[in-house]
Formats: structure tokens, C-alpha cells, sequence
């Protein structure tokens, strides 16, 4: 038996190390180092938009693009239930609502279909968080809130390098966010950043991550900020990985169409959709979902595979299931699809530092449990 191949691990084979050396001898290690700026300015070049914020995590990307755009009380965000958590920590923390809709059972998406139906008069925004590198389909979404005045907050955390029908992911919301936790297609340890074309959001998100200090006078304040500025080693990573995302896209390619090659003749599963009519997918993690009837579990699957060594994750809990939930008012909703997504579903490793074979074992032992 191998080591133990984790579901995730990271690849720096760029100048990550030169640039953070730059910083330990140039003594810039906070935020106002140069890496920061260019690391910005290269995000934004990336995703086609204008300005980029750099903060600590893509939760706080989220958080601060709720209060950037004023959200309140009672006002109402939809939100696809099958996603992370971080979509809705700040709704709750204001206490706006989010308003859950269900998602795709093929392309593991928000069902856009369900977005205008949710469309209140209180509706401020619409969260579109893509899917394990599959985009959103967003034509029809941008025209939905385009037409009803709605703002669109693009999660691209899990689409960075990806495109939807030729265009970045992330050139789309009136903001976008993204994450540079490890097992994105760019790592910063810890980052996020938002994106907008909008000088005066840009301008806002900027404000929030430091402090809101008044342009005035330092140290004074009229809002409340928070310190969610990126330090300049953060940043000197992230750039030597926006270097690589090419490769890195075309590995994490690579990756899928091997276990979807390798897997194609299991029929207890559902595999990812290899590619649209709008993109080919690029993998952020490898997952698959049990098909009913089956008589299965994921845990016992999990479990399997991590005595022969392999990482293995559930799939999302739905967030209208969230224990934390009956705190609030959001009862009684059933959302089959994210339901079944969440308690069939779970991926297998697929970061850009697994070796080919790693890729090979992976597949024999999922291959042997699954058939
Ligand atoms: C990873 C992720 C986040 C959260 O990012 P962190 O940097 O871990 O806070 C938010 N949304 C989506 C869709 C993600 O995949």
C-alpha cells in the first residue's frame, strides 16, 4: 500500500518560492508589499473586469460583497442550497434571508429555472456559486436579473481559469468572488478576492477590508470595517500560481477525463459531466453519485477507501438542512435534487499534486468497491 493520498494536495512548481523570498529580504510582508497589486491587477486581467480586492478567504470575499452591496434586514437573497456554507454567513449575520432553490441532478448547478419563481419584491441579489468547475448556465441567469433589477454575486471559487462559452467565470456578476484556499486552481494557503467593474463597489470593498477608515482623516471611522487585507506573502503565492494556471488547468483536465475514462462502465454511479455546450469541465474536485435504488453508502464507500489509503469527502450538506437553520424561520422546504446530491454524493482525489500513480491506484480500488 502506498502512503495515504489525500483528496487534495497542492503543486508549487512555479517562482512561488522566489517571490517569497523577495519578501523575507525585502522585509514587505504585510499587505503593502507590491505582490498584493499585482496580484490583483493579474486576477482582474484573468476574469476581464476592471478592479480586484484582495482579502483573507473567499468567506470573506462573500462577506464583504453582502455588506458592499448594502444588504439588511429582511431583504432577500437567492441562493442554490447545494453549495457551502460561506454563501450565506453574512445574510444570516444582517438578518436578511436567503431564499433556497434546488439544483441540477446532471450538472450538480443551481436550477436557474427556480430563480425567477423565488423573485420577490424584497429579492436584493442572487448568489451563483459554480459547481465542482462546472459553470452555471448563465445566459439565462443574467438575463433574469438583469430583467428584474437583481444584483448577481458570482461564486467563481471553484472555476478559476474556467470559461462559459469563451468568457472568464467571473466576468459575469456585478461582483465576483473567488477563494485561494489549497484545493482551488490557485492557492494562497488562505485568500479570496472580489471583482467588480464598478469604481464605486470597488471602492466600498476596499474600505470594508481595512478598517473603514475615513478617507478624511486615519483612525477615524463612520462604519464598521474589518481587517481582511491579504499580506504580501499571501499574494507573492498567488501570483507565481497565476503564472501556472494554464498548466494547472490542463492537469486538472487531464485528471477527470482519466477517471471518467476509467469509470465509464460503472453503472452505480453518476460521473461529471465532461463537457456543455458552454464549457468543458475543469474538475475542480473529481465526484460522483450514487444512483437509485442502490444500497450503498457513502460512508461505508469512504470508509473503504480510506483503509486503502485514499482521501474521500461527502458531497455538500444542503444548506436548508443545516442544523444551524432552525435558529431561523426557513422550514418545511423540500429540495429533492440538493437532498439527494448531498447524501449520495462524494469525490475522490483529484489536486494538482497527485501523480499519475497516485491517479492509477485511485481508480483501481474505486473501480473494485463500485462494481
Ligand atoms: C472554497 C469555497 C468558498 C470559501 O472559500 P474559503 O477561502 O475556504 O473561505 C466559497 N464558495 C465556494 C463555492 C467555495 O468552493
Amino acid at each position: 500500500m502506498s502512503d495515504f493520498i489525500p483528496v487534495n494536495v497542492p503543486r508549487f512548481v512555479g517562482n512561488e518560492l522566489a517571490y517569497l523570498s523577495e519578501c523575507i529580504d525585502s522585509g514587505w510582508v504585510s499587505s503593502e508589499g507590491r505582490f498584493v497589486g499585482a496580484f490583483e491587477t493579474g486576477m482582474a486581467n484573468l476574469m476581464g473586469r476592471k478592479f480586484a480586492v484582495a482579502v483573507q478567504n473567499g468567506s470573506n470575499a462573500l462577506d464583504i460583497s453582502i455588506a458592499a452591496l448594502n444588504i439588511g434586514p429582511g431583504d432577500e437573497v437567492i441562493v442554490p442550497s447545494f453549495t457551502i456554507i460561506s454563501c450565506v454567513l453574512q445574510i444570516l449575520r444582517v438578518g436578511a434571508v436567503p431564499v433556497f432553490v434546488d439544483s441540477d441532478v446532471d450538472t450538480w448547478n443551481m436550477d436557474v429555472s427556480q430563480v425567477h419563481d423565488n423573485i420577490s419584491s424584497k429579492t436584493k441579489a442572487v448568489i451563483a456559486p459554480h459547481i465542482y468547475g462546472l459553470p452555471i448556465d448563465m445566459d439565462p441567469l443574467v438575463s433574469i436579473c438583469n430583467e428584474h433589477g437583481i444584483c448577481l454575486i458570482e461564486d467563481a471559487a471553484e472555476v478559476i481559469g474556467q470559461t462559459y462559452q469563451g468568457r472568464p467565470c467571473g466576468s459575469f456578476g456585478k461582483l465576483s468572488t473567488v477563494s485561494f484556499y489549497p484545493n482551488k486552481h490557485i492557492t494562497t494557503g488562505e485568500g479570496g478576492m472580489v471583482l467588480t467593474d464598478d469604481p464605486s463597489i470597488a471602492e466600498k470593498l476596499r474600505s470594508l477590508r481595512d478598517l473603514c477608515h475615513s478617507p478624511e482623516r486615519r483612525f477615524k471611522h463612520y462604519e464598521l470595517g474589518w481587517n481582511m487585507r491579504m499580506s504580501n506573502l499571501q499574494a507573492a503565492v498567488g501570483l507565481a500560481q497565476l503564472e501556472g494556471l494554464p498548466d494547472s488547468i490542463i492537469r486538472k483536465r487531464q485528471i477527470g477525463m482519466f477517471y471518467s475514462e476509467k469509470f465509464q462502465d460503472l453503472s452505480s454511479v453518476n460521473l461529471p459531466i465532461v463537457h456543455t455546450d458552454y464549457a468543458d469541465n475543469i474538475f475542480w474536485v473529481y465526484g460522483m453519485v450514487l444512483k437509485e435504488p442502490t444500497s450503498r453508502s457513502v460512508t461505508d464507500i469512504i470508509d473503504k477507501l480510506n483503509r486503502c489509503g485514499i482521501g474521500c469527502r461527502p458531497f455538500f450538506f444542503p444548506l436548508h438542512q443545516q442544523p444551524l437553520m432552525d435558529k431561523y424561520l426557513f422550514r418545511g422546504k423540500s429540495l429533492v435534487v440538493s437532498e439527494y446530491l448531498g447524501s449520495h454524493g462524494f469525490y475522490i482525489p483529484s489536486g494538482l499534486g497527485l501523480t499519475d500513480r497516485d491517479m492509477e491506484y485511485v481508480a483501481a480500488n474505486v473501480r473494485n468497491i463500485l462494481s
